[in-house]
Order: structure tokens, then sequence, then C-alpha cells
């Protein structure tokens, strides 16, 4: 009965609220990462768009006004990580913000000793546990019409969020049942050892904000997954398999396309 009204409903808000052709061709001509989808893949991720732009909602702040088209940008972007995921993967949270620029965010983190420190760094995006995602539009401008091997603010707080889904955010997103959790834990934890150990030593590697905590590595290389499989699978060929497995996409083989 459930999956009944559900289809109902998506039905009912692809019918009323469907992307118009112009604005979807658009996007599939000038974000670079919409290229090389199969058929199935294009209607999917149309789909997918018309969905997340209705079920969020998504503004500007400081003055910044989100047209149809910029929200489009952000929407079928972050879906393409979904794309053979659980349709409800991006459920439980509303509100999408979009800062002009890089945003400083001023808080207070206590640290071992039990020393409050007050911090206000600039940030490209946030994604709060079953809150808010943030994203700066300078940031999303810059990785979505340019490939920028290793960068894609919209992935990496997507990819927050996919982590978020098993109620902890750790680097580990709930696992397809025909993943062994050792296989997925095994790759990834020697890749990130090996990573903290290349940039000991003052080697040339991956961005190094993957080292922070298994988070943000996974954050991170699903940047690289989408971005620059290439360079994934030479630095960590067994976490490229690994990704994939849990994305259901070969992102390689679109890559030479
Ligand atoms: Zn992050």
């Amino acid at each position: 009965m459930f999956s009944r009204l559900r289809r109902f409903l998506v039905l009912r808000t692809l019918r009323r609220h469907g992307l118009p052709d112009h604005l979807w061709r658009k996007l599939r001509k000038e974000l670079y990462l919409l290229h090389n989808l199969d058929t199935r893949q294009a209607v999917e991720l149309r789909k997918l768009t018309t969905l997340l732009l209705q079920e969020k909602a998504i503004h500007g702040v400081q003055g910044l006004e989100m047209t149809l088209e910029m929200k489009a940008v952000i929407a079928s972007q972050a879906c393409l990580i979904t794309l053979e995921l659980d349709p409800a993967s991006f459920d439980g949270w509303k509100e999408l913000i979009v800062y002009p620029d890089t945003f400083k965010v001023e808080r207070t983190v206590t640290d071992e000793y039990g020393v409050a420190h007050h911090q206000a760094s600039p940030l490209s995006g946030e994604s709060w546990q079953n809150g808010p995602l943030i994203l700066s539009w300078a940031d999303v401008l810059r990785d979505s019409y340019k490939r920028q091997p290793g960068s894609h603010v919209i992935i990496h707080e997507f990819a927050h969020k996919l982590d978020a889904l098993n109620g902890r955010v750790n680097g580990m997103p709930p696992l397809h049942p025909d993943m062994p959790v050792e296989e997925w834990t095994n790759a990834l934890s020697k890749a990130y050892e090996h990573l903290l150990r290349q940039l000991e030593a003052g080697k040339q590697s991956i961005n190094p904000y993957a080292a922070t905590n298994p988070a943000e590595f996974f954050a991170v290389l699903s940047e690289y997954f989408f971005t620059a499989p290439d360079v994934l699978k030479q630095h960590c060929g067994e976490v490229y398999g690994q990704l994939a497995a849990y994305y259901r996409q070969d992102t390689l083989s679109r890559l030479h396309n």
C-alpha cells in the first residue's frame, strides 16, 4: 500500500513539476558529470532531479537568488551519486542553504584537555546530520563546469548524507547485502593508513583533507570516484572497487567514453 502511494505521489510530482526540456538539455550539455550517461541512466537522473527539487527547500542567503537552473545544477549532480541507490537515500532532511561564496561558521570546540576554542574558518560546504546541507555557490560553479580532479563540493556534502544513513557519520554508509563489511573496512583502512604514511613522508598524493578522519576520507574519495576515477584507481585500486560496488556505477568506463 505504502509503495503504491509513493508511486502515485512520484508520478503526480513528475507530471506537475517536470523539468523543462530546454533546461534538461542545457544541464546535460554543460555539466561534464552528466556526459556519457546511457539513456536509462539519463531518464532516471531527470526523474530523481525533479523529485529532489520538490522535496528540498533550496534557498540562497546573503542576497543570493536561486533560479530554477541554479537549483537544478545542484540537484542533478547530487542525484548522480544516488542514481543506482535507494530512491529514499536523501530522505530525513529538508533544507539546502546556498551562500554566494565560502562562508564562515563560528563555533566553540572543546579539545581533549577540556579547553574551549573559538573557530571561524571559511567553508565551501557543510552537511548537518538530520539537518541542512550548506553549499558555497562559487565552489559549485568552480566544480560543475570544468573537471577539477578530486574536487566537487556537491558530491562531497551529499556523500556525507549517505554516510549518515546508518546513524553515524564514520566513513561507512549502509552497504548492500552483497558487500562483505570486512572487505570494505580492509580496503578503506589500508588506503587511509597508506595516505597518512605518504603525507608524513611528504609525498604527493590525493587531497590531504581526506586524512582528516574516516568520514572525510569517504567524502573526498567519493569526489575522486566521480570526477577522477583514473586517479583513484591508480592511488587506491581496492577502494575504487568498493566505491563502484557501493554506488553501483563504473565511472571509469564513462571517463573513457
Ligand atoms: Zn566533509
